[in-house]
């Protein structure tokens, strides 16, 4: 396989550096950019695998290059926004980027990200997410006979619950936000329907920890939403 080109966009020099002496040092290729217009052009002329974008940048704001990459790219994109850029952050989940780094991060963060992304484009390429049956771990959703096993064993989910979890499933490896999920489930996004999801989340999770394994499935993200992990 190819090794994974990766366009990193920052401004900042010094967190530019680190990025790239890190994917340097781990067997990626990567391209950089320092500004919007840069990553437009180098992500339209290159098809990176995957983009590594600040959110503050000089010249656009990086909601719009999310915007704009989407109409022509469905690449993994990853936000690297400061601590206080959380509502830019959720806005640009929103808008189409599939996960997020907060500075400052680590080295080992930003290749566990780069890893689950990784996985993820491995699992759209081979088709895994566009079939009847999805596999993780010990579980399995048949989404023909509409019906979700653990361990084998038929899991008893509400018509929501069922909706919940193929909806995550088949965004496996992506953060899903609130906003994204209740839209999806109910049609729009009250205040209501966000403490509703936390609630339908809060059981569904319990059903597929029934074996106390402390297998997680299901991850929080404070504020922001949820995401399904691949388990090994
Ligand atoms: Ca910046």
């Amino acid at each position: 396989m190819n090794k994974t080109m990766i366009l990193v966009v920052e401004d900042d020099r010094s967190i530019q550096n680190l990025m790239t002496t890190t994917l340097k040092a781990h067997d990626y290729r990567y391209l950089t950019a320092m500004n919007g217009e840069t990553a437009i052009l180098e992500a339209s002329s290159h098809n990176p695998d995957i983009i590594l974008l600040d959110l503050g940048l000089p010249d656009m704001d990086g909601i719009d290059i999310i915007r704009k990459i989407r109409t022509w790219s469905d690449v993994p994109i990853i936000i690297i926004s400061a601590r206080s850029e959380d509502t830019d952050k959720i806005e640009a989940l929103d808008a189409g980027a599939d996960d997020y780094l907060t500075k400052p991060f680590s080295v080992e963060e930003l290749l566990a990200r780069l890893r689950v992304t990784e996985r993820r484009l491995a699992a759209m390429q081979g088709n895994q997410m566009t079939g009847s049956v999805y596999l993780n771990g010990g579980l399995r959703l048949d989404f023909l006979a509409g019906c979700a096993y653990l361990d084998e064993e038929e899991l008893h989910l509400t018509p929501i619950e069922y909706r919940l979890l193929c909806l995550m499933a088949k965004n496996t490896g992506k953060v899903l936000t609130h906003t994204y999920i209740t839209q999806k489930i109910w049609g729009h996004s009250w205040e209501n329907d966000v403490a509703s999801l936390r609630v339908f989340m809060a059981t569904l999770r319990r059903k597929l920890d029934k074996n106390r394994d402390g297998v997680q499935y299901i991850q929080t993200h404070i504020g922001v939403g949820y995401r399904m992990v691949k388990v090994e």
